[in-house]
């Protein structure tokens, strides 16, 4: 026993079966500080423990907790079903088809309570691909155990004796870095392909290592991405873009071959060199908002993953013979079309990306009522800031960004003069020399774009 637990502190290679006992490790042994954990999280644990029934913490937030970092939310497993979970909270509901899970409200607190799921059933639905599409079958707390990604995200914290239960050896893989995945990685991959997304947004936000067998088959196994659905594939690159290390993770998911297939364009959009220092500042702008805990859009993130496809349409749409502000509607088109079955962007996104897009043109023309009404935009900011980015990335003269900030900052008189400073001849995008006529009377209303869906 001493020895196996030697072993399992140490990470040493363990014979298969040996993971329906857990590692039990007291608050001394863990150095968990019981500070970080939210009184909300311990409320529902308790609950259910004075109903009779088995609840921990698990999964990202014990994983955090080991690293001494606060959790930004607190999963709770347990052996009581959803309905007997419901019955104990005031504002509880059961939520989920694919796998049934609680949601219990405390004011703005959501916490997310599951019951223990069972070993996957060989007879579990699955697609002709081998990815599990149903099982919802309740088990053991070693067989939920199983279940799980990595071995970092398979420990079960219990707030009340302090202690945590490691089945997979997660306790020593967080001490070295190491991001394993539970089982055969083939088959893990296999069963559910966004497992190959995870693997990269952890890599990357914790700055682990890839343990050698579970990174191996992940460039082979790449293409089975394309067969989940999309939505569940954009919630995972939200969430990937969205964790504050999103430059990080796009160069690990470049270096796993991973890249390819997932946002189709963007591939394109990387090899170029405009391209990538563009979408680099982007992400690192975004890294560093969320570090100091500011708002982040996904309407903006994905506008600027896109930007630069959206240019080299919009170019060739003017090329053709199209007037500037149709050609850029002709262009989000594009690529909104292409990137939402891949994506499965919602609406809501689209439009905001549309919009960030079609305020571009229009910071450009410097002249009479236009700067005004853009000051009323309701996606002033994020169009700004947008600009901004076109400007560092070296795309369009910096004299723009500098004047829109003065033009923005100053007061009436202000800004009068800075109009009459006439700022040159504005430019118009990537075609400057087309003729004005007819876009004049668009340019108008340039972020209506109804007009060419
Ligand atoms: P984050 O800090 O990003 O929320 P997390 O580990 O909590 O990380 P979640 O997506 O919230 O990630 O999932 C919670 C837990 O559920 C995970 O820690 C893992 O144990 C399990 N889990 C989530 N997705 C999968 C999956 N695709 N396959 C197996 N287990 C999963
Ligand atoms: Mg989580």
């Amino acid at each position: 026993m001493i020895k196996k637990f030697i072993r399992r502190i140490l990470g040493t290679k363990k014979t298969a079966g040996d993971h329906t006992q857990p590692v039990t490790l007291t608050a001394k042994q863990h150095g968990i500080n019981p500070q970080l954990v939210s009184a909300n999280a311990i409320r529902v644990t308790s609950t259910l423990q004075q109903a009779g029934f088995k609840a921990f913490l698990v999964g990202g937030a014990v994983r955090d907790l080991l690293l001494g970092i606060k959790p930004k939310d607190f999963d709770i497993a347990t052996n009581a079903t959803p309905e007997q979970v419901k019955r104990l909270f005031r504002r509880a509901f059961i939520i989920g088809k694919r796998f049934q899970i609680v949601h219990v409200m405390f004011g703005q607190d959501l916490l997310e309570v599951t019951t223990f799921r069972g070993a996957s059933s060989d007879g579990a639905p699955k697609d002709e691909h081998g990815r599990v599409l149903r099982d919802n079958t309740f088990g053991e707390q070693h067989e939920d155990a199983l279940r799980r990604d990595f071995t970092i995200n398979a420990m079960y914290y219990d707030p009340a004796t302090q202690t945590v239960l490691d089945y997979h050896g997660g306790i020593a893989d967080i001490r070295n870095k190491t991001l394993r995945i539970i089982g055969v990685p083939e088959a893990r991959f296999r069963e559910d392909p966004v497992r190959l997304l995870r693997v990269v947004r952890f890599a990357a936000k914790l700055n682990f290592t890839i343990a050698q067998d579970t990174r191996e088959p992940i460039a082979i196994m790449a293409p089975l991405i394309n067969n989940v659905p999309a939505a569940r594939v954009f919630d995972e690159m939200l969430k990937l873009l969205m964790s504050g290390h999103a430059l990080a993770c796009l160069q690990q998911l470049r270096k796993e071959g991973l890249h390819h297939g997932l946002l189709p364009l963007l591939d394109v959009v990387l090899e170029q060199p405009m391209g990538e220092k563009f979408v680099r500042l982007a992400l690192a702008s975004t890294d560093d908002r969320v570090k100091q805990g500011k708002p982040v859009s996904p309407g903006f993130l994905f506008a600027s993953l896109l930007w630069h496809q959206v240019l080299e349409k919009w170019t060739a749409y003017q090329a053709a013979g199209e007037y500037p502000i149709p050609a850029l509607h002709l262009a989000a088109d594009d690529v909104l079309n292409t990137q939402t079955d891949k994506l499965a962007l919602q609406r809501k996104i689209a439009s905001d990306m549309r919009d960030i897009w079609a305020m571009q043109p229009r910071f450009e023309r410097r002249i009479g009522k236009s700067p005004y009404k853009l000051l009323e935009h309701l996606r002033l900011r994020a169009g700004y800031d947008f600009l901004l980015l076109r400007c560092a990335s070296g795309e369009i003269d910096n004299e723009i960004g500098e004047w829109w900030t003065a033009f923005i900052d100053a007061d009436g008189a202000g800004r009068e003069e800075l109009l009459a400073k006439k700022p040159g001849a504005a430019n118009e995008g990537p075609a400057k020399k087309r003729p004005r006529r007819r876009s004049r009377s668009r340019a108008a209303n340039p972020a209506a774009p109804g007009k060419t869906e």
